[in-house]
């Protein structure tokens, strides 16, 4: 029985050799040595802005008109929203190719037979749960690439079935051309083997140049470049600075991760905070004892988010982070990741300081020469010593409150979040940043799972089931009515930092604040789930405590911190308010839902704790995400204050393609600290970019990060 269409059978050549490929002469599909680039928009499902919908019908036609103009047999083609119900697949932690999607892949090439179809050829690219209420059946959403090559060798009887595959944009996409593909290490090896002049053949660099003031020198030597934070910014830039061979020095106030690890066990035991080795401070910088979650919203399938990604799996990470449509690592992983990540910068020569902090810089003809640096424990500095360097990445993460102070002090631009003004890539959009401030809310994780998921829940099973722990992601408005349209204060109000299965942790620096965060393990397996639910803040709002200037959104920040640390009653307990109090501004005294958090919890007004303009866009945030998700107002939902750190509440200015401070030569200014990104992924990328700009700039790559990934996607405001 012939699988072909009579009338195509007719068109086909005879294939002189069954099972084999058809001779390229006759039919040129030719196997590519790169792997594929996507040529196509890319869906979010999001709404559309006008401008937006009409570029994705040019890109239509020009997609068209390229794949006329191509062969359908070279490369690739991608097959996106291939969708398998729930019972036909084997669940969120199989991530291959199983019989309900070979199903659903030949329904797409419209082949009778799925189950002649050859797994081998299909490759899963993501693969995401999607249980949404409107669904008539939850169900696996899978993006596969079709490698056709292999299909066709393996199945000659797919050849006419491709012949026929027509594209649809943002469901079946021809890939044919070479796309930058690897983790960071091989990437820049390519890049050193590519442009040969400015990297001799042992990798050293042969020479380089320095500028100091308005001077610019060639030297034989090494440039030494100080990075400042071992979080995910400065450890990026490390790598890619001691990939092409700089002399690096990373310098971290905190401790490494296996002291750090006792510091926050004593924190959590024995009531007793390290200032200088906490949750926000120590290797892997903030996102260490965290949820892990590699989300983000700069473009999940960039080449640079995908290079990030690919080097946590170089470094031990699961290989799943790659596939899964909501990655995250869980802290048990992010450990052993980061020792590797240590071992291999300490192989190129990297030189780590852990307990070192950096103070001061040394600044000569306005050019940052070196930094002053002191023993974390020595909070006097009388012990600091000079050290002198040709440059001076800082990727200090926002909560080195010092440092903006320090920056203050040397006439270093900062501009205040809410005059910032950057590119939002899930809207496509240039929108001002703004500092927000909120409440990390807490409910059953059955809870959430039950909204979620209805009957479904039971699938849970505390991170072992078919299904993924339930998580949510809340966006809304509000506007203040003052009576007036046009003046009443419009606030975004939402949930981030969603942590299923995880615990609230306390994430202070200083034992008079109380702020907070979320964690959780890789299984998602505790029986809560938690999330911040904050509201963007303006200089109004500081103005209305009183506090003004450059850093009036950091000592606004402490503020609310040092109130929740008072309502707490002190020794780090947190003040907490059931979600039904909060809204009705009362507080009962009735039982209290038990909570994650390991330091105690006492019940306190915290509808008082905000100015109150704050306080009502939060209760009417609420309110309205409960439209969202019925029952997200319950008795079991337990409030906890104050979640401040979500973001810095400055920008260091810096130049767009230089990365260099716009006030300071020699100094880099990175990361979330720096204002540039919002979140593990956006600091690594962010990281990695400067990483580049540096090494260009010392003249140890060509063409910098675009030769590699096209125009620079600076990270900017957005959050995971
Ligand atoms: C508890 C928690 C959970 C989180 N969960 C997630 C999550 O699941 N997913 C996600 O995407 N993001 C998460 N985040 C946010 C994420 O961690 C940050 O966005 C990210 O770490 C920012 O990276 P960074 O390199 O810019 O700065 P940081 O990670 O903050 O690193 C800065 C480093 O610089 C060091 N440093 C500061 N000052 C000095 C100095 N003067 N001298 C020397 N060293 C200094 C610090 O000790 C720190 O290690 C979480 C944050 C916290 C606190």
């Amino acid at each position: 029985m012939s699988l072909l269409p009579s009338k195509l059978l007719s068109l086909r050549p005879p294939n002189p050799i069954p099972g084999l490929p058809y001779p390229s002469a006759e039919f040129p599909y030719t196997r590519r040595q790169t792997p594929p680039r996507v040529l196509c928009a890319k869906r979010t499902g999001k709404q559309r802005y006008p401008s937006e919908k009409k570029k994705i019908r040019l890109k239509r036609k020009e997609v068209l008109a390229d794949v006329e103009t191509r062969n359908k047999f070279d490369g690739f083609w991608r097959l996106s929203k291939l969708a398998v119900p729930l019972h036909k697949d084997p669940g969120k932690d199989f991530l291959g190719v199983s019989d309900g999607l070979l199903e659903a892949i030949a329904k797409v090439l419209e082949f009778p037979v799925a189950s002649m179809l050859p797994a081998e050829a299909f490759s899963v690219i993501r693969k995401s749960f999607d249980a949404r209420k409107v669904l008539k059946e939850p169900k696996f959403v899978y993006i596969v690439d079709m490698d056709v090559d292999k299909l066709i060798s393996l199945e000659p009887r797919t050849w006419d079935f491709i012949s026929r595959l027509e594209p649809k944009v943002g469901l079946v996409e021809h890939l044919p051309q070479g796309k930058v593909s690897g983790d960071l290490i091989s990437i820049i090896k390519d890049c050193k083997r590519n442009s040969g002049n400015a990297v001799s053949r042992d990798g050293e660099p042969e020479i380089s140049s320095v500028s100091k003031g308005s001077v610019t020198y060639k030297t034989s030597t090494k440039p030494r470049i100080a990075v400042v934070g071992s979080g995910p910014s400065g450890l990026f830039a490390s790598l890619v600075l001691a990939e092409f061979g700089a002399n690096v020095t990373l310098i971290e106030r905190g401790q490494p991760v296996e002291q750090r690890g006792r510091d926050i066990g004593a924190l959590i035991v024995r009531r007793i905070l390290q200032m200088e080795s906490n949750f926000c401070f120590g290797e892997g910088g903030a996102g260490t004892w965290s949820d892990g979650k590699l989300v983000t919203r700069i473009g999940r399938n960039s080449d640079s988010v995908l290079a990030v990604l690919k080097t946590l799996v170089h470094f031990g990470g699961p290989k799943g982070i790659l596939v899964n449509g909501k990655p995250h690592l869980g802290t048990d992983r992010l450990i052993p990741l980061l020792q590797n990540f240590r071992q291999h910068l300490q192989e190129l020569g990297v030189t780590i300081e852990f307990g070192k902090r950096v103070d001061d810089l040394l600044i000569e003809d306005g050019h940052a020469v070196g930094v002053r640096v002191s023993d974390s424990r020595d909070s006097s500095q009388s012990n600091s010593q000079k050290r002198e360097y040709d440059a001076v990445v800082l990727a200090v993460g926002h909560s080195a409150r010092d440092i903006y102070e320090m920056l203050l002090s040397h006439n270093v631009t900062l501009v205040p979040k809410d005059f910032a003004f950057v590119r939002d890539f899930s809207f496509n959009v240039m929108s001002y940043m703004a500092e927000q401030v909120g409440l990390r809310i807490e409910h059953p994780q059955q809870v959430i799972n039950s909204i979620q998921y209805s009957s479904l829940a039971s699938e849970v099973r505390s991170g072992r089931g078919k299904i993924p722990v339930a998580d949510y992601k809340l966006v809304k408005y509000v506007r203040e009515e003052d009576g007036n349209v046009s003046t009443g204060t419009s606030r975004s109000c939402y949930s981030f930092c969603m942590c299923p299965g995880g615990q609230v942790v306390l994430t202070s620096t200083n034992p008079s604040e109380i702020c907070l965060n979320g964690m959780s393990f890789s299984r998602r397996s505790s029986k809560w789930a938690n999330a911040a639910l904050v509201v963007t803040v303006s200089a109004k709002d500081f103005e209305s405590l009183n506090f003004h200037g450059l850093l009036a959104g950091v000592e606004f920040q402490r503020e609310l911190e040092r109130r929740a640390a008072i309502m707490g009653g002190g020794n780090f307990v947190v003040p907490v308010q059931t979600v039904t109090d909060f809204l009705d501004s009362k507080l009962s005294v009735t039982s209290m839902p038990t909570s994650s958090y390991r330091l105690g919890v006492k019940a306190a007004p915290l509808h008082e704790l905000f100015p109150i303009h704050i306080t009502e866009a939060l209760q009417r945030s609420i309110s309205m995400f409960d439209e969202e998700l019925p029952g997200f107002i319950s008795k079991d939902g337990l409030l906890h204050g104050v979640e401040t750190r979500t973001s810095s509440p400055i920008q260091i200015s810096r130049g767009n393609d230089t990365y260099e401070s716009s006030s300071l030569k020699g100094l880099y200014p990175i990361g979330e600290g720096a204002g540039y990104a919002g979140g593990i992924v956006s600091a690594a990328v962010d990281g990695m970019y400067a990483g580049f700009a540096v090494a260009n700039a010392f003249e140890l790559c060509h063409g910098g990060i675009e030769s590699v990934f096209g125009k620079t996607q600076s990270a900017g405001i957005v959050k995971y």
